[in-house]
C-alpha cells in the first residue's frame, strides 16, 4: 500500500496520512493564529545568584548521592575513576514486574554527573542532554544498548525501549539529565503497528524518505541514515532518524551503525536545546533501526484525531 497523501492542484502537500497509525495530518495556517490571551512581553527577570550545592544534595542521581539509588546494573568510568554514566533499576517500574517475569526491567540511565550547566545561578540552569555532545552522547546511546542487552537477559521481556524525557513539560520527574530503558512482557503497540506496516508494503520506509526528500524535509544523511522533519509526527515538530539498512534489537546493531545513528540523533537534539522535548528509539527485527523526537515546546492540537502541521515549514516562501 503506497502512502496516503493528497495535494493541490499545484502539488503542495496538503494533507498526509500516517501510515502505521492512520492519524491524518493537515497543513495549515492555524499556527499564525494570533493567540487571544495576554502575551508576557516583560523581558526575563534576572535570576538572583542561588546556592545550588542543596539541591545537588538531595538528588539521588548527583555524585556523591550513589546509596539514594537502587542497585547500580551498569557505570561507565573516566581516566579519573570518576563515573560519567551510572545505571541501576527504577524505584517505579514502568511495568508492572508481573509482566516480565517477576523481575523489574525498567533501568535509569544517568547521561552525566552534571546537574547543573556552566556557570549556573539558579535551580532552572540544568544540564540537557544536547549539552553533552555528540561524544558523550555516543557513549549514552552504547550504554542504553547495553542495558537493552541486560533486559532481555529475561526470557520473559518480549521488547525494549528506551524513552528520554527532557523538561517537566514532557513529563520529566527528575531535573537531572536521564534516560530510561523498559523492557516489557509484550511488543510495544507502536512497534507492532509498523512491524505490520513493513510486513505489507517492505518498501514503506524508503517512500517515507522519498516523500522527506521531495518536500525538502531531510535535515541529515550520514552513511546512509538520515534525520528529517516528520510530516506526520505525534507532535508539530517531531523528527525522525532512520536507517533502513539495520534492523534488530539495540544491542544487536553493529556499532558503527550505532554511532551514525547516535551522531544524527543527538544532531536533532541539538536543534531543541534545553526546550522540553522526548524522544523514543524503537528497534526490533522486521522494523528499521529509528527514534521519534518530539519538540514539546509548540502549541498542541488535536481534533478529532487529526493533527496540523505549519504551512510555513513545508513552504517557507509562499
Ligand atoms: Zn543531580
Ligand atoms: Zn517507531
Amino acid at each position: 500500500m503506497p502512502l496516503n497523501l493528497g495535494r493541490t492542484d499545484s502539488g503542495d502537500l496538503l494533507w498526509v496520512e500516517n501510515p502505521f497509525t492512520g492519524v491524518v495530518t493537515y497543513v495549515t495556517d492555524i499556527h499564525r493564529k494570533r493567540s487571544g490571551f495576554q502575551q508576557k512581553t516583560e523581558p526575563r527577570p534576572e535570576y538572583p545568584t542561588h546556592d545550588l550545592d542543596p539541591y545537588r544534595r538531595r538528588c539521588p542521581f548527583c555524585p556523591g548521592n550513589e546509596s539514594m539509588t537502587t542497585t547500580e546494573v551498569l557505570r561507565r568510568t573516566t581516566a579519573e575513576g570518576e563515573w560519567s554514566t551510572r545505571a541501576f533499576y527504577n524505584l517505579f517500574p514502568r511495568i508492572p514486574v508481573e509482566c516480565t517475569g517477576g523481575r523489574n526491567e525498567s533501568y535509569v540511565l544517568v547521561e552525566s554527573p552534571r546537574h547543573f550547566r556552566d556557570a549556573a545561578t539558579h535551580p532552572d540552569h540544568l544540564e540537557f542532554t544536547a549539552g553533552l555532545g555528540h561524544a558523550r552522547f555516543r557513549e549514552i546511546v552504547r550504554d542504553a544498548a547495553a542495558l537493552s542487552a541486560i533486559a532481555f537477559e529475561n526470557p520473559a521481556v518480549a521488547s525494549v525501549v528506551v524513552r528520554k524525557n527532557q523538561g517537566r513539560e514532557s513529563g520529566a520527574s527528575q531535573p537531572h539529565p536521564h534516560t530510561q530503558v523498559i523492557g516489557g512482557g509484550r511488543e510495544f503497540s507502536p512497534i507492532a503497528a509498523e512491524r505490520r506496516a513493513v510486513e505489507e508494503s517492505p518498501d514503506l520506509w524508503q517512500e517515507i524518505l522519498d516523500l522527506a526528500a521531495r518536500e525538502r524535509l531531510v535535515i541529515d544523511e550520514r552513511e546512509g541514515c538520515y534525520l528529517y522533519f516528520s510530516p506526520f509526527g505525534a507532535f508539530p515538530r517531531s523528527y525522525e532518524i532512520v536507517d533502513t539498512r539495520v534492523s534488530g534489537r539495540l544491542h544487536q546493531i553493529p556499532t558503527d551503525r550505532l554511532d551514525a545513528f547516535a551522531d544524527l540523533l543527538f544532531a536533532a537534539l541539538d536543534i531543541l536545546g534545553d526546550d522540553p522535548m522526548d524522544y523514543e528509539i524503537h528497534a526490533e527485527q522486521g522494523i528499521p533501526l529509528h527514534a521519534h523526537v518530539h519538540s514539546r515546546f509548540f502549541p498542541y492540537s488535536n481534533i478529532a484525531g487529526t493533527l496540523n502541521l505549519p504551512l510555513q515549514l513545508l513552504r517557507p516562501n509562499p
